[in-house]
């Protein structure tokens, strides 16, 4: 009775919607399709309001008709229809009808499945503040009735709130007791939501190996299931983005872009398009960023998407800026703050306003530049986005170079340059965990592979045993069968032996294959090593990884007594150099420099590079040492370098600043003896350059 209800309606609704569609796709004006996706969604919402004009009045006499049960699944369906069409306003009304209706007449069951399609649509057009209430009521509604599906769904949207909001932990915990629940009712769609939530979460932390195994987990699933499959490609296409990883960031952007509009979910294929969009601008790729960002903003903006049109005008507004079409990129850019101030969404708002201080910069306005710095960052939450801080730095420098502020300028390039630094480094270590979680995952692979392989031998030995029982009976039956049977027996058994020693041999080949793979592995990972802790242009130790070595020697020296010298090797006059011979001459003066100085140290001693002309050889032992070393480098670098300038006069010679690890206060620390060092170079400089000058007590 209630189905036979239901059709009937249902085929009442398609064939109201047909004529309507018809109608309200003969009002579109011809030559806007500009963007047939955005067209087909403004058609949507035509039909839905026709469709809401039609039906509504006729609502409240429906459960007068047909009971209050009948009018319950009325609105729901009505409520899917709207969703369907991606009228989120219209569909939240009908839902939340159904939902009052089925708390009036004590239906449980029907009153959740309502609050779970009105929580999908709060986070939809970015009503957190309606999510989170409508999910804890859901959540109280789940306990009381004990829906675990319920509760499920209330964790997973309270976890996608939470992260919105920037509250990690508290997302992360959501998160994993919905995947429980879901995993628990075996509810595989559910299960792949949770996993992708978590594998997000995993990559705002910044751990990358899990991210992706997560993703990776969840994609098995929505391969077999074809549900939503795109957001996560799209997932996929971001952690290979923030992995460095180009080539496999484009391939999974295309495959999220094929399904999008195979499946033909105007949010999903918004959502999609506008991150594509960012990539793109990010690449330095404007014009295609403009377009994407421009086709993803007239769909989101035809949906009523907020978060989505907010991220569109960034990025369109990126776009324009990178084109130098100051004007427009302003526009957009001013309509993205809007947006991120109203659904208080820290991403957009501090992008949107870093970006706005760069066209005000443009403009010749540092002034205005700067005040839109300070507001961005009065907002704490954007420290933690690095290459952000990094963008908002070259900007700094750019203003204080503007207001003729050479030294600020000075001070934010060093910030930049290693903040910088330090993303490369992070992009290094986090590729260097992905892979090796892909190899345990491989490894894991070859492993079932492999038992696999023993079971089909155990199978054929226990083949032959059968067999060999079968021959005995037979023989009992007589001589000459036992003869002719001894004859076809040795034939199976020279098969069987054959069968066997393939086996063996794919074994083998499989366990030869696995080692190769293992070491080359090992050889990237070492490569990828090798490349966080160096120097690019000299080869010698990175400044981080510098630091991390003196500050172990200096526990060395505090645990087992000893001393140590830190020598500050600054080159002189080093900008003549690059002022008269350009930048990259001056490069190859440091590569021979640096070769010169490892030359003549000994194996146990530090080299590194501690920034722009400055590097740190870190030598066991006493003063006297210390000296005698200095010495000798300063002497082998003026005497390699000499004619290496083209000058007829041209000297390259550098100064040593000397400090003692004993001649410090207690408890020794990294930053004091550099500090003394430093001051040493500055008293070697003052007295003339190209000497060594030992720190005093
Ligand atoms: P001083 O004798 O007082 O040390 O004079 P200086 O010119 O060497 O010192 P200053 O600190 O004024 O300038 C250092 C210069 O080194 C400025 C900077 O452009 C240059 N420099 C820093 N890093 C590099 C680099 O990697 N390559 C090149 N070619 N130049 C660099
Ligand atoms: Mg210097
Ligand atoms: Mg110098």
């Amino acid at each position: 009775m209630k189905a036979g209800v239901t059709t009937g309606r249902a085929h009442w609704l398609l064939f109201t919607a047909s004529v309507l569609c018809v109608s309200a796709l003969a009002e579109t004006p011809a030559g806007s399709a500009t963007y047939p996706r955005a067209l087909a969604a403004a058609d949507s919402q035509k039909l839905a309001s026709a469709i809401e004009r039609n039906l509504s009045p006729l609502a409240p006499a429906v459960p007068a008709l047909i009971g209050p049960l009948g009018g319950i699944r009325f609105e729901r369906l009505l409520g899917g229809v709207f969703l369907a069409l991606d009228s989120y306003i219209n569909a939240d009304i009908h839902y939340r009808r159904a939902q009052a209706m089925a708390t009036a007449f004590n239906k449980p069951a029907d009153a959740a499945a309502s609050a779970i399609s009105r929580g999908e649509i709060a986070i939809l057009i970015g009503d957190y503040d309606r999510a989170e209430k409508l999910s804890n009521e859901l959540m109280l509604l789940g306990v009381r009735a004990d829906l675990p599906w319920a509760q499920a769904k209330a964790e997973e949207y309270l976890g996608v709130v939470a992260r919105r909001r920037g509250r990690l932990d508290d997302a992360q915990a959501h998160a994993q007791r919905a995947l429980a629940l879901q995993r628990a009712l075996g509810q595989e769609a559910g299960t792949a939501t949770a996993l992708s939530n978590l594998g997000t979460l995993a990559r705002d932390r910044g751990d990358y190996a899990a991210a992706l195994d997560l993703f990776r987990q969840a994609l098995a699933i929505r391969e077999r299931n074809d549900d939503q499959l795109e957001l996560t490609l799209r997932n996929m296409a971001l952690v290979y983005r923030d992995l460095g990883d180009d080539a496999a960031a484009r391939d999974y952007f295309k495959r999220a872009l094929d399904v999008a509009l195979r499946h033909g979910d105007s949010a999903n294929y918004a959502a999609i398009l506008g991150t594509w969009a960012g990539y793109l601008v990010d690449a330095g790729e404007f014009a295609p960023a403009l377009a994407a960002a421009q086709e993803s903003l007239a769909v989101s903006t035809a949906i009523g998407d907020r978060p989505s049109v907010g991220f569109d005008l960034l990025n369109s507004g990126r776009a324009l800026l990178g084109m130098e079409r100051l004007e427009e990129a302003d526009s957009q850019l001013r309509g993205a703050l809007a947006i991120g101030r109203e659904l208080n969404q820290h991403e957009i708002l501090a992008h949107a306003q870093v970006s706005l201080a760069e066209v005000a910069l443009a403009r010749g306005d540092p002034a205005q530049a700067n005040r839109l710095l300070q507001a961005a960052f009065a907002d704490p939450q954007a420290a933690r986005y690095k290459p952000l801080m990094a963008e908002v730095n070259e900007v700094r420098e750019k203003i204080a170079t503007a207001i003729g502020k050479p030294a600020q300028a000075l001070g934010y390039a060093h910030a930049a340059a290693a903040l910088r630094e330090e993303l490369l480094g992070t992009r290094a270590s986090r590729r260097l965990a992905a892979q090796e979680s892909q190899y345990a995952r491989a490894a894991a692979d070859q492993q079932l592979a492999l038992a696999g392989k023993e079971n089909q031998l155990q199978a054929t030995r226990l083949a032959q045993q059968h067999l060999q029982r079968n021959y005995v009976i037979v023989a009992a039956c007589g001589l000459g069968a036992i003869l002719l049977l001894l004859g076809w027996r040795f034939i199976g058994v020279r098969r069987l032996n054959n069968a066997l020693a393939t086996r063996n041999a794919e074994i083998e080949s499989q366990r030869a294959a696995l080692s190769h793979a293992n070491d080359r592995l090992q050889q990237q990972a070492d490569e990828l090593y090798q490349a966080a802790i160096s120097d690019p242009l000299t080869g010698v130790s990175n400044r981080g990884h510098l630091m991390r070595q003196i500050d172990a020697r200096i526990a060395d020296c505090a645990r087992n007594g000893g001393e140590l010298a830190a020598l500050l090797i600054d080159f002189d006059h080093f900008k003549r150099i690059n002022d008269a011979h350009g930048h990259l001459y001056g490069d190859r003066v440091l590569v021979a420099g640096v070769q010169t100085l490892r030359q003549w140290l000994e194996p146990g001693d530090l080299l590194g590079r501690y920034g722009g002309e400055e590097f740190i050889a870190v030598v066991s032992g006493d003063a006297a040492n210390a000296i005698r070393v200095a010495e000798r480098l300063r002497e082998r670098v003026a005497e390699a370098m000499t004619g290496f300038l083209p000058e007829a006069n041209g000297a390259v010679t550098i100064s040593i600043g000397i400090a003692l690890l004993s001649r410090l206060p207690k408890p020794a620390r990294l930053e004091s003896l550099i500090e003394a060092a430093d001051r040493a170079v500055y008293a070697a400089k003052s007295a003339g350059r190209n000497r060594v000058v030992v720190h005093a007590a």
